[in-house]
């Protein structure tokens, strides 16, 4: 079998898994999808019954924040998802957020230490310079692209190393295996955010990341109706854990939040191969557009880590950015992305329709000096004809002029 086989029957496995995963019909008198179990109270038989939960709160009913069927539905099926080796454990969280920073204190206290890739989603960055810096927990940060370079940053201090890959605005390909094995070396915990690779095209799980988080506001949802955050884990007794730290923090996913994250699943898989499909138009589209400078998109070689991402990752999802020319500055944007027929200017992305943003990642990266390049602008292809895109894009790109 070559290697490509291998890669596409590991795919129709996934979409059967994505059909099949958590939906439990037999309990719900045949429906084919899970009801919204709306709940807080939870009632017991007797004083037995009640002390046996108290004492084992997961894994069944015990009370509202801990989760409704639907929650353990949805838990369930991403779980199977991220299946490798092993059959991981999922948490869901009430937003992608929360699961990011349930991870982090759930291995951190004051005196510790924590290296941040510098190419962390921005709410993560504040997260880390507010909350656990003034809870007095170090935060270095790290050139995503330093691989076993990140030896030299690693004391006694250090408990987690967390990980971004690719970095949702600057796209850097970071070497997981090579972050990994010397954390392993020093039994220090990684976290990886994986929310633009999705368990379809990266699985950190396989590469002996402890725990995987993944905004589920973005690809799983899928229709920018709802948030939603996922974390998972290995090991039964590390879900338990990381339970007990989303219930002291008083975190829960809601019954609704979890039925659309169960449902945008079973699509997951076709989406993702659109919103791959449309992206790598628009990037050969503007790769070779005279006004602009460089692609950020880890399928081009243009963009850091791109051997890697060719070697560890199986696809590549719908979100990319690009530098125009340097002659070109923010007053000259409004024009070009004011008039957008099908691109909507707003945050986030995952959803079906296409997205626009300027981004600014020289107010936020410290170790790459993002000022000395173009102006920056990110794009979510969604899952419109891609040929409708492009023309969107020529036309706003011929708007675009000097001031
Ligand atoms: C959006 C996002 C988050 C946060 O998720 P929410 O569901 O918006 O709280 C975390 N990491 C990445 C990479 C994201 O894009």
């Amino acid at each position: 079998m070559t290697g490509k086989a291998k890669k596409a029957s590991d795919k129709e496995r996934a979409a059967t898994r994505l059909i099949h995963g958590g939906r439990r019909s037999d309990a719900w008198w045949g429906l084919v999808n899970p009801p919204i179990c709306h709940g807080s109270t939870v009632l017991f038989d007797n004083m037995a019954e009640l002390e046996e939960a108290t004492n084992h709160p997961f894994g069944r009913t015990f009370y509202g924040r801990m989760g409704t069927p639907t929650n353990f539905c949805f838990e369930e099926a991403v779980a199977e998802l991220y299946h490798h080796r092993h059959a991981p454990h999922a948490v869901a969280t009430s937003s992608g957020l929360s699961a990011v920073t349930i991870a982090l204190t759930s291995h951190l206290k004051a005196g510790d230490a924590v290296l941040m890739a510098d190419c962390v989603y921005s709410a993560t960055r504040r997260f880390a310079d507010k909350f656990l810096q003034e809870w007095g927990v170090e935060v270095i940060y790290y050139e995503p692209c330093v691989g076993a370079g990140i030896e030299e940053f690693i004391n006694e201090r250090v408990k987690v190393i967390f990980l971004e890959s690719p970095g949702s605005l600057t796209f850097e390909v970071q070497d997981v295996p090579a972050i990994v094995a010397v954390a392993q070396r020093h039994d220090i915990c990684t976290i990886m955010d994986n929310t633009w690779a999705t368990a379809l095209y990266f699985n950190p799980l396989a590469h002996g990341v402890d725990i995987t988080v993944e905004s589920a506001t973005k690809y799983i949802v899928g229709h920018a109706d709802a948030m939603l955050g996922i974390m998972l884990v290995d090991d039964l007794e590390q879900a338990h854990e990381l339970r007990r730290h989303a219930m002291l923090r008083g975190d829960c996913a809601s019954a609704e939040r979890c039925y659309l994250g169960q449902r945008g699943l079973r699509t997951l898989l076709v989406r993702m191969a659109q919103h791959q499909d449309n992206a790598l138009a628009l990037a050969q589209f503007l790769a070779s557009h005279d006004k602009v400078a460089r692609l950020h998109h880890p399928a081009f070689e243009s963009c850091h880590g791109h051997d890697i991402w060719k070697r560890d990752f199986t696809g590549a999802s719908g979100l990319f950015a690009f530098e125009l020319r340097p002659q070109y500055q923010k007053n000259n944007l409004a024009p070009m992305l004011d008039d957008m027929k099908h691109f909507g200017i707003g945050y986030s992305w995952g959803g079906y329709e296409s997205l626009i943003l300027p981004i600014y990642p020289h107010k936020e990266q410290r170790l790459h000096d993002w000022s000395k390049h173009g102006m920056m602008v990110r794009i979510h292809a969604g899952l419109e004809d891609a040929q409708d895109l492009i023309h969107d894009l020529d036309n706003a790109l011929a708007r675009l002029a000097m001031s």
